[in-house]
């Protein structure tokens, strides 16, 4: 029988779906060995900026519609901007409902430089546009702009994380009837998070 740790539900089964750091909060009496391992799980904070470009103005399809789905910037080349998703050329139907405009994104923000994401939705705004015409030519003014932020979004895996994933569910399968799943174990992309959600669950099962 796991017990919450609250103490106010018991129950048979229970997949903690929750990031690193709550995930080790909430281990902390139950199972201290795979907390202590789930506090070194680094996160990094991500600002999303979502552009919307008219299709037909000058330049534009000149600049993006070059049979890509975006471009990714390694940091040596000292851009705020380290990813951009061609939304319209990734997903047809992005397209087909951007109705003559085209909707692609920036993401900004690298594992300890959230102080570069610090600063007003302007300055983010401004800074993608910058990289975007350095990358692509790209110098249309958008017809609109979108910043999300997401706070420790992003689970950063060091070397020896499959390792460090192996002692946690280790742990974590010593305490009957408990699970772990999500972006800190075996890749933060969605399928991969589904994915350990389907083993996590199976494994209790079984
Ligand atoms: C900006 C950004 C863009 C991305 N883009 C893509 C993409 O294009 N394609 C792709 O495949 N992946 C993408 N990813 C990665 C992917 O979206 C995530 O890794 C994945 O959604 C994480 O799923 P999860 O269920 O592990 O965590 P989450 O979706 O973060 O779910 C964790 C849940 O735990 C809850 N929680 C937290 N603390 C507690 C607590 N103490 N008690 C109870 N509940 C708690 C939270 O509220 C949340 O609902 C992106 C991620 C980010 C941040």
């Amino acid at each position: 029988m796991v017990t919450t740790p609250a103490g106010e539900e018991p129950a048979d089964l229970l997949v903690l779906a929750t990031p690193a750091a709550p995930t080790s909060r909430l281990l902390a009496d139950l199972a201290p060995d795979a907390a202590d391992e789930l506090a070194q799980i680094g996160y990094a904070s991500v600002a999303l900026v979502t552009f919307a470009f008219r299709a037909d103005d000058p330049g534009v399809a000149e600049a993006l519609e070059i049979g890509a789905s975006g471009f990714l910037v390694p940091p040596v080349d000292g851009r705020r901007v380290k990813a951009s998703t061609f939304s319209f050329a990734k997903w047809d139907w992005v397209r087909a409902a951007g109705d003559g405009l085209l909707v692609l994104r920036t993401s900004l923000g690298r594992f300890g430089e959230e102080a570069t994401l610090q600063v007003p939705d302007d300055e983010l705004v401004r800074a993608s546009l910058a990289d975007l015409a350095a990358a692509t030519g790209l110098r249309a003014a958008p017809v609109d702009a979108v910043v999300q932020r997401w706070g420790g979004g992003l689970p950063q895996y060091w070397v020896g994380h499959a390792d460090r994933v192996a002692r946690i569910r280790s742990a974590v399968a010593a305490v009957p009837g408990l699970a772990v799943c999500g972006a800190s174990y075996d890749g933060v992309g969605i399928p991969a998070t589904i994915a350990s959600a389907h083993a996590a669950t199976a494994a209790l099962l079984t």
